[in-house]
């Protein structure tokens, strides 16, 4: 009797556990997913033209990376290979189209890493490299160095044989409307003497958002994560963001799962969002959702905005962000792509 009762509490407790899991997946699983920027994003904001247009870049993207997975290359290959159709496009604040500068430039982040060695490559403030993350690539297998800033890392991406454009190729009549629209706004506060307010940029006032971000998993079971981003509109002094920070914005861990992360760098830095993801999940066993959903609470609670991508190692994801939306996609296994925007 007693036995028969241990067995039938343990049969109970194993389904729960299979149930808990089930819940906590979808049961898909995924080798890709995208982000094109988290920020206030609403249906009622969107034109059916600018909702098409995003679709589509979000699926050629997602298609670019699975064609470098379904042939057998590295995660690496499929994020770069998502992560330049999206610099490519105007549509998104990295590469063309990225927010301006306070002196009306245009300063590029990017990062990339590797879940099977750690190896890991960033740039900061680059103004010439068409790609910036292939700048974060080469940096990453050829420099000796993780990160390179500034005009070293756009002299260290020319010598490397990337393609190099004048600064003129990121400008778009888009971000230069927002950033003028930043400016207007921030002389309005200064009057009003409201300088804490100021200057916060794009995320908070909602003027621009759109970095990038990819996280793959590939054949051989290696993950991948990388983000490329102009940063925030109206940043100042060489502000770098969250993005090419690796384990703020961008990381990546065979053991856990890929991570890149958009918003209000700042908080993202402070609260080492991407690498805390990673930790929850090896030293607190937590999954994937958990984990995400826990960090970005972190985030929410210090007063931060955004949103960030996870994959994990059996292909599990997770898309949390706190503000009305973020650009996303996901690609399964199967090949079948799914693309939202709102909440
Ligand atoms: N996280 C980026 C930065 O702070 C901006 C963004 O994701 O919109 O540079």
């Amino acid at each position: 009797m007693k036995n028969k009762t241990i067995i039938l509490v343990t049969t109970t407790l194993l389904a729960c556990i299979a149930l808990f899991g089930q819940a906590q997946t979808t049961g898909k699983k995924y080798v890709m997913v995208i982000h094109g920027g988290a920020g206030n994003i609403l249906k009622k904001n969107m034109t059916a033209v600018k909702e098409a247009a995003y679709t589509q870049a979000l699926t050629l993207a997602l298609q670019k990376g699975y064609e470098q997975i379904m042939s057998g290359k590295t995660s690496v290959d499929a994020i770069q290979a998502a992560i330049i159709i999206l610099e490519d496009s105007p549509l998104f604040n990295a590469g063309k189209g990225a927010v301006f500068t306070h002196e009306g430039r245009n300063e590029l982040d990017a990062a990339i890493m590797y879940g099977s060695t750690l190896a890991a490559g960033a740039v900061a403030g680059v103004t010439i490299v068409k790609n910036p993350i292939s700048a974060a690539r080469l940096v990453m297998e050829k420099s000796g160095h993780v990160m390179l800033a500034g005009s070293g890392a756009d002299k260290f991406a020319a010598a490397a044989g990337l393609e190099i454009v004048d600064p003129s190729y990121f400008w778009t009549k888009e971000s230069w409307d927002s950033f003028q629209g930043v400016l207007k706004a921030d002389s309005v506060k200064q009057a009003q003497g409201n300088m804490k307010s100021m200057n916060r940029g794009a995320v908070n006032n909602d003027s621009k958002f759109g970095t990038v971000g990819a996280v793959a998993l590939d054949k051989a079971g290696n993950l991948a994560a990388g983000t490329s981003t102009g940063g925030m509109t109206n940043k100042k002094f060489g502000r770098i963001g969250d993005a090419p920070i690796i384990g703020a914005g961008t990381y990546a861990n065979n053991k856990t799962a890929a991570i890149s992360c958009t918003g209000w760098g700042e908080f993202y830095i402070r609260s080492v969002a991407a690498y805390d993801v990673s930790a929850l999940m090896e030293y607190s066993r937590m999954k994937v959702a958990a984990a995400s959903k826990t960090v970005l609470g972190k985030i929410q609670k210090l007063g931060g905005t955004g949103g960030l991508i996870a994959l994990d190692k059996n292909g599990n994801v997770a898309t949390p962000f706190n503000t009305s939306g973020m650009y996303r996609g996901m690609i399964s296994e199967d090949g079948k792509v799914e693309v939202y925007m709102y909440k």
